[in-house]
């Protein structure tokens, strides 16, 4: 077995743990193996242990490796980086997920260029929960607006939620700031049908994220190990 393959199983057992412990089924909770920086060997060790999820940060080294992998159909990439405008049409026509809608243009123009001969691009509404430094993601206090004008986009299917929490080491408050986005999830679900992802949990607060409710956990390092963003040209 790979030290990525060994990885896998570790997490699952720390999902299935955590799911457990709160009494929720793991079947409940998708893992994303976040492959950023990461190579297409790398996703197919993954792939050969069974995970079909993917997560891509930068469009265009997403859009390589789904090309390189395009031989699997049966993997779901999902886009979780910040989006600007100009590189919507490749997230558009590559990506089965966008996480990170954060205001109606850029979800119009994902919309428009949305191929027909593919299914609606699944969306999540990135909130900004906790995190003062960063500019990704609106405030709780807007996303009813936001959510009533993606969810008419015909192209584009609205699926729920996706935060990036402060990092923070204590548990208790990981937790308290999950419970919020597990709130504002649950409010959302109530009014809108096809809303079944709540897209919180990396490799540092998976636990917490499961305790409140989250259905979709985002994990790099702890898979694939430390990235090395030295060797990696962002774009
Ligand atoms: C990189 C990244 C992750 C994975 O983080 P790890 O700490 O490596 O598990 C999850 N979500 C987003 C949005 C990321 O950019």
């Amino acid at each position: 077995m790979t030290s990525i393959q060994h990885n896998l199983q570790q997490v699952r057992q720390r999902i299935s743990a955590a799911a457990q412990r709160c009494g929720r089924d793991p079947e409940e909770i998708t893992l994303l193996a976040v492959s950023k920086t990461k190579p297409a060997s790398d996703v197919e060790e993954a792939v050969a242990a069974g995970q079909l999820a993917f997560g891509e940060n930068y469009v265009q080294e997403g859009v390589e490796k789904i090309q390189t992998l395009a031989a699997y159909p049966t993997l779901a990439w999902h886009f979780i980086g910040p989006l600007q405008s100009n590189k919507s049409r490749l997230v558009a026509e590559n990506f089965a997920w966008c996480h990170t809608i954060d205001r109606l243009r850029i979800a119009r123009r994902l919309n428009d260029q949305r191929p027909e001969c593919l299914a609606p691009l699944n969306v999540l509404i990135q909130v900004n929960i906790s995190d003062e430094n960063s500019k990704s993601g609106i405030m709780l206090e807007a996303l009813p607006e936001l959510a009533q004008a993606v969810a008419a986009l015909p192209r584009l299917r609205l699926r729920g939620l996706m935060a990036i929490p402060a990092p923070e080491s204590d548990y208790q408050r990981q937790l308290a700031v999950c419970q919020q986005m597990a709130a504002a999830f649950h409010a959302l679900k109530a009014y809108y049908p096809d809303v079944d992802t709540l897209s919180l949990g990396m490799s540092d607060d998976l636990e917490a994220a499961i305790a409140a409710g989250s259905t979709l956990v985002r994990i790099g390092t702890a898979i694939f190990g430390a990235r090395d963003y030295a060797q990696h040209s962002q774009q």
